[in-house]
Protein backbone atom coordinates (compact mmCIF):
# COMPACT_ATOMS: atom_id res chain seq x y z
CA UNK A 1 0.00 0.00 0.00
CA UNK A 2 1.39 3.39 -0.98
CA UNK A 3 1.77 6.06 1.44
CA UNK A 4 -1.25 8.79 1.55
CA UNK A 5 0.07 11.01 -0.06
CA UNK A 6 -2.19 13.91 -0.90
CA UNK A 7 -4.05 14.17 -4.31
CA UNK A 8 -3.48 17.42 -5.95
CA UNK A 9 -6.89 17.34 -7.23
CA UNK A 10 -9.58 16.70 -4.86
CA UNK A 11 -13.34 16.69 -4.36
CA UNK A 12 -15.08 19.43 -2.50
CA UNK A 13 -16.19 17.72 1.01
CA UNK A 14 -19.82 18.11 2.53
CA UNK A 15 -20.41 17.23 5.99
CA UNK A 16 -23.65 15.53 4.77
CA UNK A 17 -21.97 12.80 2.24
CA UNK A 18 -21.57 9.54 2.63
CA UNK A 19 -18.41 8.19 3.25
CA UNK A 20 -19.00 5.53 0.02
CA UNK A 21 -20.37 8.85 -2.09
CA UNK A 22 -17.12 10.52 -1.07
CA UNK A 23 -14.84 7.47 -2.01
CA UNK A 24 -16.83 6.80 -5.71
CA UNK A 25 -16.59 10.88 -6.48
CA UNK A 26 -12.88 10.83 -5.40
CA UNK A 27 -11.72 8.08 -7.69
CA UNK A 28 -11.53 9.96 -10.89
CA UNK A 29 -9.30 12.59 -9.55
CA UNK A 30 -6.58 10.07 -9.57
CA UNK A 31 -7.56 8.72 -12.56
CA UNK A 32 -8.12 4.87 -11.31
CA UNK A 33 -11.34 3.37 -10.41
CA UNK A 34 -12.43 2.69 -7.42
CA UNK A 35 -11.71 -0.90 -7.04
CA UNK A 36 -7.73 0.26 -7.58
CA UNK A 37 -8.57 3.26 -5.14
CA UNK A 38 -9.40 0.58 -2.55
CA UNK A 39 -6.78 -1.70 -3.21
CA UNK A 40 -3.69 0.22 -4.04
CA UNK A 41 -4.68 3.50 -1.59
CA UNK A 42 -6.89 2.14 1.36
CA UNK A 43 -5.43 -1.48 1.90
CA UNK A 44 -8.89 -3.20 0.84
CA UNK A 45 -9.04 -6.17 -1.95
CA UNK A 46 -11.69 -7.16 -3.35
CA UNK A 47 -14.36 -5.40 -0.55
CA UNK A 48 -17.31 -2.96 -1.41
CA UNK A 49 -16.41 0.66 -1.27
CA UNK A 50 -19.42 0.78 1.81
CA UNK A 51 -16.93 -0.97 3.76
CA UNK A 52 -14.46 1.80 4.17
CA UNK A 53 -17.01 3.67 6.76
CA UNK A 54 -16.74 0.65 8.98
CA UNK A 55 -12.85 0.63 8.69
CA UNK A 56 -11.39 4.26 11.17
CA UNK A 57 -7.85 3.27 8.99
CA UNK A 58 -9.53 3.38 5.97
CA UNK A 59 -11.49 6.65 6.59
CA UNK A 60 -8.00 8.34 8.18
CA UNK A 61 -6.36 6.99 4.38
CA UNK A 62 -9.06 8.44 2.60
CA UNK A 63 -9.26 11.91 4.48
CA UNK A 64 -5.62 12.24 3.64
CA UNK A 65 -5.79 11.46 -0.14
CA UNK A 66 -8.29 13.96 -0.79
CA UNK A 67 -7.36 16.55 2.30
CA UNK A 68 -10.51 16.09 3.53
CA UNK A 69 -11.40 17.22 7.25
CA UNK A 70 -11.37 13.81 8.91
CA UNK A 71 -13.61 14.58 11.60
CA UNK A 72 -16.19 15.35 9.34
CA UNK A 73 -15.69 12.63 7.47
CA UNK A 74 -15.63 10.61 10.47
CA UNK A 75 -19.36 11.47 10.98
CA UNK A 76 -20.67 9.21 8.65
CA UNK A 77 -18.20 5.64 10.00
CA UNK A 78 -20.36 3.01 11.15
CA UNK A 79 -20.29 0.08 13.98
CA UNK A 80 -22.05 -3.21 13.39
CA UNK A 81 -22.35 -5.22 15.98
CA UNK A 82 -24.28 -8.35 17.01
CA UNK A 83 -27.64 -6.89 17.96
CA UNK A 84 -27.04 -3.43 17.26
CA UNK A 85 -25.39 -0.74 14.66
CA UNK A 86 -23.87 2.39 15.29
CA UNK A 87 -24.26 5.21 12.63
CA UNK A 88 -25.01 9.22 12.78
CA UNK A 89 -24.25 8.72 16.96
CA UNK A 90 -27.86 6.43 16.86
CA UNK A 91 -28.13 3.16 18.21
CA UNK A 92 -30.07 1.26 15.72
CA UNK A 93 -31.63 -2.35 15.36
CA UNK A 94 -29.63 -4.75 13.06
CA UNK A 95 -31.63 -4.18 9.92
CA UNK A 96 -32.07 -0.44 9.96
CA UNK A 97 -28.21 -0.10 7.97
CA UNK A 98 -27.32 -2.37 5.13
CA UNK A 99 -23.82 -1.05 4.08
CA UNK A 100 -23.74 -2.48 0.75
CA UNK A 101 -27.38 -0.75 -0.22
CA UNK A 102 -27.21 2.48 -1.70
CA UNK A 103 -30.68 4.83 -2.07
CA UNK A 104 -31.17 8.32 -3.36
CA UNK A 105 -32.94 11.07 -4.17
CA UNK A 106 -32.95 11.78 -7.85
CA UNK A 107 -34.49 15.09 -8.30
CA UNK A 108 -32.06 16.30 -5.38
CA UNK A 109 -29.01 14.63 -7.30
CA UNK A 110 -29.50 16.05 -10.78
CA UNK A 111 -29.99 19.48 -9.60
CA UNK A 112 -26.53 18.93 -7.42
CA UNK A 113 -24.85 19.23 -10.93
CA UNK A 114 -20.98 17.62 -9.83
CA UNK A 115 -22.05 18.31 -6.53
CA UNK A 116 -24.18 15.54 -6.69
CA UNK A 117 -23.87 13.04 -3.98
CA UNK A 118 -25.21 10.31 -1.55
CA UNK A 119 -26.15 11.63 1.74
CA UNK A 120 -25.61 9.77 4.97
CA UNK A 121 -29.36 10.34 6.27
CA UNK A 122 -30.43 8.57 2.88
CA UNK A 123 -29.09 5.50 4.48
CA UNK A 124 -31.22 4.94 7.12
CA UNK A 125 -33.99 2.55 6.25
CA UNK A 126 -36.02 3.99 8.66
CA UNK A 127 -36.19 7.18 6.74
CA UNK A 128 -38.52 6.96 3.60
CA UNK A 129 -37.75 10.14 2.31
CA UNK A 130 -34.87 13.19 2.31
CA UNK A 131 -35.65 14.88 5.61
CA UNK A 132 -35.51 18.40 3.85
CA UNK A 133 -37.37 18.36 1.15
CA UNK A 134 -39.27 15.03 1.30
CA UNK A 135 -38.18 13.50 -1.68
CA UNK A 136 -38.87 9.87 -1.82
CA UNK A 137 -35.65 7.76 -1.79
CA UNK A 138 -35.50 5.51 -4.88
CA UNK A 139 -33.55 1.84 -3.38
CA UNK A 140 -34.57 -0.10 -6.60
CA UNK A 141 -34.04 0.95 -10.39
CA UNK A 142 -36.88 1.87 -11.70
CA UNK A 143 -35.72 0.19 -14.96
CA UNK A 144 -34.03 -3.56 -14.28
CA UNK A 145 -35.31 -3.30 -10.46
CA UNK A 146 -31.84 -4.06 -9.18
CA UNK A 147 -31.87 -2.95 -5.28
CA UNK A 148 -29.02 -0.32 -5.82
CA UNK A 149 -25.83 -1.32 -4.00
CA UNK A 150 -22.11 0.18 -3.98
CA UNK A 151 -20.08 -2.66 -5.74
CA UNK A 152 -18.62 -1.82 -9.65
CA UNK A 153 -20.11 2.31 -9.86
CA UNK A 154 -18.36 4.39 -12.00
CA UNK A 155 -19.82 7.02 -10.19
CA UNK A 156 -23.04 7.28 -7.68
CA UNK A 157 -25.64 8.42 -10.13
CA UNK A 158 -25.69 5.21 -12.24
CA UNK A 159 -27.53 1.75 -11.58
CA UNK A 160 -24.82 -0.57 -10.80
CA UNK A 161 -26.24 -3.08 -13.21
CA UNK A 162 -28.27 -1.70 -16.08
CA UNK A 163 -26.30 1.50 -16.23
CA UNK A 164 -29.39 3.94 -16.31
CA UNK A 165 -29.00 6.87 -15.33
CA UNK A 166 -30.72 7.85 -11.82
CA UNK A 167 -30.93 11.31 -12.15
CA UNK A 168 -33.40 11.27 -15.18
CA UNK A 169 -35.67 9.32 -13.08
CA UNK A 170 -38.45 11.61 -12.25
CA UNK A 171 -38.29 12.95 -8.78
CA UNK A 172 -41.56 11.62 -6.16
CA UNK A 173 -42.78 13.88 -3.65
CA UNK A 174 -43.74 11.72 -0.47
CA UNK A 175 -47.28 12.68 0.95
CA UNK A 176 -47.06 15.65 3.76
CA UNK A 177 -48.07 13.49 6.59
CA UNK A 178 -45.28 10.79 5.52
CA UNK A 179 -42.88 13.91 5.43
CA UNK A 180 -43.91 14.88 8.64
CA UNK A 181 -43.43 11.68 10.21
CA UNK A 182 -39.62 11.27 8.74
CA UNK A 183 -39.05 14.73 10.48
CA UNK A 184 -40.39 13.58 13.81
CA UNK A 185 -38.33 10.31 13.45
CA UNK A 186 -35.22 12.27 12.49
CA UNK A 187 -35.82 14.69 15.00
CA UNK A 188 -35.63 12.04 17.85
CA UNK A 189 -32.77 9.73 16.26
CA UNK A 190 -30.37 12.70 14.60
CA UNK A 191 -31.61 15.49 17.27
CA UNK A 192 -32.85 13.14 20.46
CA UNK A 193 -34.54 16.69 21.11
CA UNK A 194 -37.87 14.52 21.42
CA UNK A 195 -38.59 13.23 24.80
CA UNK A 196 -41.75 10.25 24.65
CA UNK A 197 -44.47 9.70 27.39
CA UNK A 198 -43.62 7.65 30.16
CA UNK A 199 -42.89 5.21 30.56
CA UNK A 200 -41.28 4.90 27.07
CA UNK A 201 -38.62 7.49 27.37
CA UNK A 202 -36.95 5.25 29.28
CA UNK A 203 -36.40 2.68 26.34
CA UNK A 204 -33.33 2.49 24.63
CA UNK A 205 -33.50 3.95 20.90
CA UNK A 206 -33.32 0.23 19.57
CA UNK A 207 -36.73 -0.75 21.39
CA UNK A 208 -38.40 2.28 20.52
CA UNK A 209 -38.04 1.42 16.72
CA UNK A 210 -38.85 -1.93 16.83
CA UNK A 211 -41.81 -0.89 18.93
CA UNK A 212 -42.65 1.51 16.22
CA UNK A 213 -42.16 -0.37 13.71
CA UNK A 214 -44.84 -3.42 15.53
CA UNK A 215 -47.26 -0.38 16.21
CA UNK A 216 -47.97 0.42 12.54
CA UNK A 217 -48.47 -3.29 12.04
CA UNK A 218 -50.86 -3.51 15.30
CA UNK A 219 -52.90 -0.14 14.00
CA UNK A 220 -53.91 -1.87 10.75
CA UNK A 221 -55.03 -5.09 12.74
CA UNK A 222 -58.36 -4.34 12.77
CA UNK A 223 -58.76 -3.78 9.33
CA UNK A 224 -57.27 -7.12 8.86
CA UNK A 225 -54.33 -5.78 7.06
CA UNK A 226 -51.16 -8.01 7.92
CA UNK A 227 -48.46 -5.26 7.72
CA UNK A 228 -44.70 -6.04 7.47
CA UNK A 229 -42.93 -5.48 10.80
CA UNK A 230 -40.28 -3.63 8.98
CA UNK A 231 -38.16 0.00 9.77
CA UNK A 232 -40.07 1.21 6.34
CA UNK A 233 -42.95 1.31 8.86
CA UNK A 234 -41.57 2.99 11.85
CA UNK A 235 -42.31 6.82 11.21
CA UNK A 236 -45.64 6.21 10.88
CA UNK A 237 -45.74 3.77 14.13
CA UNK A 238 -43.67 6.60 15.80
CA UNK A 239 -45.93 9.36 15.37
CA UNK A 240 -48.45 6.62 17.16
CA UNK A 241 -45.71 6.20 19.74
CA UNK A 242 -45.84 9.89 20.96
CA UNK A 243 -49.55 9.50 21.47
CA UNK A 244 -48.86 6.84 23.96
CA UNK A 245 -51.38 5.10 25.10
CA UNK A 246 -54.01 6.75 24.00
CA UNK A 247 -53.31 5.62 20.62
CA UNK A 248 -52.95 2.28 21.82
CA UNK A 249 -56.28 1.71 23.64
CA UNK A 250 -57.76 3.56 20.38
CA UNK A 251 -56.39 0.77 18.65
CA UNK A 252 -57.56 -2.16 20.85
CA UNK A 253 -61.13 -0.40 21.58
CA UNK A 254 -61.18 -1.09 17.78
CA UNK A 255 -59.94 -4.32 17.86
CA UNK A 256 -62.12 -5.68 20.40
CA UNK A 257 -65.06 -3.80 18.78
CA UNK A 258 -66.07 -2.22 21.99
CA UNK A 259 -67.06 1.57 22.57
CA UNK A 260 -65.57 2.48 25.35
CA UNK A 261 -62.65 1.37 27.86
CA UNK A 262 -64.82 0.62 30.72
CA UNK A 263 -66.24 -1.89 28.12
CA UNK A 264 -62.96 -4.00 28.60
CA UNK A 265 -62.94 -4.07 31.68
CA UNK A 266 -66.67 -5.16 32.46
CA UNK A 267 -67.43 -8.63 33.04
CA UNK A 268 -66.26 -11.73 34.53
CA UNK A 269 -62.89 -12.61 35.15
CA UNK A 270 -62.22 -15.94 32.12
CA UNK A 271 -64.03 -13.60 29.80
CA UNK A 272 -61.62 -10.61 30.01
CA UNK A 273 -58.89 -13.35 30.50
CA UNK A 274 -59.86 -14.70 27.27
CA UNK A 275 -60.84 -11.59 25.16
CA UNK A 276 -57.14 -10.68 26.24
CA UNK A 277 -55.74 -13.51 24.69
CA UNK A 278 -57.19 -12.66 21.43
CA UNK A 279 -54.07 -10.04 21.59
CA UNK A 280 -51.35 -12.79 22.54
CA UNK A 281 -50.19 -13.55 19.10
CA UNK A 282 -49.84 -10.04 18.05
CA UNK A 283 -47.97 -8.66 21.01
CA UNK A 284 -45.96 -11.89 20.87
CA UNK A 285 -44.74 -10.22 17.24
CA UNK A 286 -43.29 -7.60 19.51
CA UNK A 287 -39.48 -7.79 18.80
CA UNK A 288 -38.76 -6.35 22.17
CA UNK A 289 -38.37 -7.84 25.62
CA UNK A 290 -39.06 -4.37 27.22
CA UNK A 291 -41.58 -3.04 25.10
CA UNK A 292 -43.41 -6.19 24.72
CA UNK A 293 -43.53 -5.86 28.83
CA UNK A 294 -45.00 -2.19 28.59
CA UNK A 295 -47.60 -3.28 26.27
CA UNK A 296 -48.75 -6.53 28.50
CA UNK A 297 -48.95 -3.77 32.02
CA UNK A 298 -51.03 -1.30 29.72
CA UNK A 299 -53.21 -4.23 28.51
CA UNK A 300 -53.65 -5.70 31.80
CA UNK A 301 -55.04 -2.15 33.06
CA UNK A 302 -57.11 -2.23 29.75
CA UNK A 303 -59.31 -5.28 30.73
CA UNK A 304 -59.37 -4.44 34.62
CA UNK A 305 -56.23 -6.79 36.24
CA UNK A 306 -55.16 -3.45 38.14
CA UNK A 307 -53.23 -5.27 40.62
CA UNK A 308 -51.07 -6.51 38.11
CA UNK A 309 -51.18 -10.34 39.79
CA UNK A 310 -53.64 -11.95 37.27
CA UNK A 311 -51.99 -15.48 36.43
CA UNK A 312 -54.74 -16.17 34.43
CA UNK A 313 -53.82 -13.06 32.29
CA UNK A 314 -49.77 -13.69 32.08
CA UNK A 315 -50.65 -17.66 31.23
CA UNK A 316 -52.75 -16.10 28.13
CA UNK A 317 -50.09 -13.65 27.10
CA UNK A 318 -47.65 -16.25 26.04
CA UNK A 319 -49.25 -18.04 22.82
CA UNK A 320 -48.90 -21.72 22.33
CA UNK A 321 -50.01 -23.65 19.76
CA UNK A 322 -53.41 -25.71 21.10
CA UNK A 323 -53.56 -29.40 20.05
CA UNK A 324 -57.33 -29.43 19.25
CA UNK A 325 -56.61 -31.50 16.19
CA UNK A 326 -54.53 -34.07 16.64
CA UNK A 327 -54.89 -36.66 13.78
CA UNK A 328 -54.56 -34.17 10.67
ZN1 LIG B 1 -30.91 -0.79 -13.43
Amino acid sequence: MRSNIPWLRTIEQFEDEAIASTAVRLAPMGRIDTDTLLSLHLGMTDQSVSTIASRADAIAELAALGSFDHAKLSKGAWRMFKDRIEFLGCVLPVGWLVPERRRLAPGQMASAGENARVKNTWLLSGLICDVETGETLLDRCPACLNLLAWRNLPNIWSCQVCKLDLRSVTPRQSPPEAVAAVRELARYLLKRDIRLPAPLGDLPSPDVLKFSAWLSYFRWLPEDLGLAISPKNVPAGFLLLKRWPTCFDEIVLKRMKASTAEDLAKGDVISRIKAAGTLSSSVARLPSAAAQAIVKSRLETLFGFLDGSSEGFQDVMVPISELVNSRF
